[in-house]
């Protein structure tokens, strides 16, 4: 056939006008999006070939290749992957079919800056060429079409493109990008192959480059024949568990988080179903210093199909998970996904869910293992069979959970506030210190297994500090009767028990508020003879209410004392003292 001009789709000319005329705040992305393009065709070949091996002709070993050329200015990616034919390259370079665009597209605000910041964040797949080029030549041939029925197709990215029929006996693609005057930046071994590190290192594919020498003649570097891999091409997290060492998920981990300790635990699973994507979590063994800035930035990497999105994808974890670090990788969402399309996405909704029960269920192995050597001995005194490898595997969990509990328990707690779904979870979770232990390790289901014969709450105090929760004369009557009381003495245990009334069942009662009512452990004598000491003393009562008038809502004989003469409390469903004088602090 020979040379035809054809008119681009009306969306795309709006769109390459956009891309032509607008600043990009990261220009680099044109190259995340050529070789992902590349990456994809080889992938479609790879799958076409599943029914008709012939397709890989003579060349079965997939590649992309990055090349330029100074004195062309021109900068070629090439893949030997699917390719296209004519037609096809008429009807995908055209056009615009993906819906993402779409949705960018309709976005737009007509504001320059604005829009132009949307473009950044986008990426418009193989139209952001233009972004440093002010010509894209394409050459193809597809796989299984004769040499013949090659295909050039050329625009300068304004209302129209040239595509002809050429000789081409290479499978695949080649992309040339005429760079524009200003963008010959990218005509560097070193830039190109740092863009390549940082966007496309995971890629499965080789990506080549020709290996470049210093020239002392000419005292310059000089491009060789030889081509080199400049990615890693091992996503870890896209290879199979059983492949995978320890030493290496503790490597991976460091190079993600830039953490020198070795993570506590993590998690590494394929999640199928209506949304497929891989999970690799990590639970540190430090907190880092800024954990309690709310604005701490989330630590869970994006990517889409090996190619990476985003750092920091908030939307992929709760915020009271923010500690966690590790890496997705979707099947499902669009390579030009934006974090404002992040927030709103189903697929990404899923996800964050799956990743939090992961978390909260690593969570629970550890609290469960923190416990093992005791639990091994079952309560009868009869030792549970065990394996010699699995008591030394629980055995080097040991004391995992209490530590991960002293970095990182007190911001799981905002959970309560902020995962209604998951609140019976994280409640199980929670541990503190009570009457009966010094040490921060009492879980409410612990507690519960060791409440007293008729007793109908669990009991706990809230103080700024262990010595003067445990000097409260509001556990005075607790103590006398052996009642345990937890001890709260965390900044965040007021509001977050504000978001807990129970705990599998039974409610829970701060010993500092309203008339505690020890039901069935009350005495009977005691009730009568403080209700006798209440009508005895009540003109007392009334002077002290008289005088505190201001002061204090009421007076009242109370039961919760045994040395001390007075106490304050407050009401059931008033503002405990301890977060009334945390708020003060604030300013509030
Ligand atoms: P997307 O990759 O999201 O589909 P792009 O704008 O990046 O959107 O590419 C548009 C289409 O052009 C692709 O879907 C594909 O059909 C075709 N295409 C682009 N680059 C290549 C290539 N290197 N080899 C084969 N087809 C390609
Ligand atoms: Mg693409």
């Amino acid at each position: 056939m020979s040379k035809q001009t054809l008119s681009f789709q009306a969306e795309v000319s709006q769109l390459l006008h956009l891309v032509t005329h607008s600043l990009y705040s990261n220009p680099d992305i044109f190259l995340r999006e050529l070789v992902s393009n590349a990456s994809d065709a080889c992938d479609k070949l790879r799958f076409e070939a599943l029914n008709d091996a012939a397709l890989f002709e003579d060349t079965p070993n997939l590649e992309v290749r990055v090349a330029f050329d100074k004195d062309a200015k021109t900068l070629t990616i090439t893949d030997n992957g699917i390719g296209m034919s004519l037609a096809e390259a008429v009807e995908h370079l055209g056009t615009i079919a993906k819906s993402g665009t779409k949705d960018f597209m309709s976005r737009l605000s007509g504001d320059q800056k604005q829009d132009a910041q949307l473009i950044g964040q986008f990426g418009v797949g193989f139209y952001s060429g233009f972004i440093v080029a002010d010509k894209i030549t394409v050459e193809s041939r597809r796989a299984g079409l004769p040499a013949a029925e090659g295909v050039r197709w050329i625009s300068g990215g304004s209302g129209d493109f040239e595509v002809e029929n050429i000789e081409r006996p290479a499978r695949g693609t080649s992309v040339i990008l005429h760079l524009r005057e200003d963008k010959s930046e990218y005509l560097s071994h070193w830039k190109l192959k740092s863009i390549i590190g940082k966007y496309s290192d995971h890629i499965s594919l080789p990506i080549l480059m020709q290996k470049e020498e210093w020239d002392a003649e000419k005292s310059e570097y000089v491009q060789q024949d030889a081509w080199a891999a400049v990615n890693s091409a091992n996503a870890l997290w896209a290879r199979s568990k059983k492949d995978i060492s320890d030493e290496q998920y503790a490597e991976f981990y460091k190079n993600l988080s830039y953490d020198q300790e070795a993570p506590l635990a993590w998690s590494h699973n394929r999640v199928e179903g209506s949304t497929e994507y891989t999970q690799l979590l990590y639970i540190p063994a430090k907190a880092p210093m800024d954990l309690w800035n709310r604005d701490h930035k989330a630590g869970i990497k994006l990517y889409v199909k090996r190619v990476f999105i985003m750092d920091e994808a908030e939307a992929l974890m709760p915020s009271y998970l923010r500690w966690v670090k590790g890496v997705v990788d979707s099947a499902d969402l669009p390579l030009n996904v934006s974090r404002e399309l992040l927030q709103e996405s189903r697929d990404v909704k899923a996800i964050r869910e799956g990743n939090t029960r992961r978390v909260l269920a690593m969570l629970e192995d550890l609290a469960k293992k923190d416990a093992a050597p005791k639990a091994a001995e079952g309560a009868d005194g009869v030792t549970d069979v065990v394996s010699e490898e699995d008591k030394a595997a629980a055995e080097k969990d040991v004391g995992k959970y209490s530590a991960f509990y002293a970095e990182f328990g007190a911001v799981l707690k905002e959970g309560l506030g902020e995962d209604f779904a998951n609140r019976e979870k994280l409640a199980k979770l929670l541990r503190f210190a009570s009457t009966q232990s010094d040490v921060v390790n009492v879980g409410l289901a612990d507690y519960k297994a060791r409440m007293k014969e008729g007793q109908q709450a669990i009991y706990y105090i809230t103080a700024d500090n262990l010595a003067a929760a445990k000097n409260s004369p509001q556990l005075e009557v607790f103590r006398k009767k052996g009642i345990e009381v937890l001890l709260m003495t965390d900044r965040v245990d007021e509001w977050a028990l504000s978001h807990l009334h129970e705990f599998d069942g039974t409610p829970l009662q701060s010993v500092a508020k309203g008339a505690v009512d020890l039901g069935e452990l009350q005495d009977e004598e005691e009730k009568k003879a403080a209700e006798a000491a209440a009508e005895t003393f009540r003109p007392v009562l009334e002077r002290l209410k008289e005088s505190l008038k201001d002061k204090a809502q009421d007076v009242r004989v109370t039961t919760r004392l045994v040395d001390s003469p007075a106490c304050l409390v407050v009401e059931d469903h008033g503002m405990s003292t301890q977060l009334a004088r945390l708020l003060k602090q604030a300013g509030q």
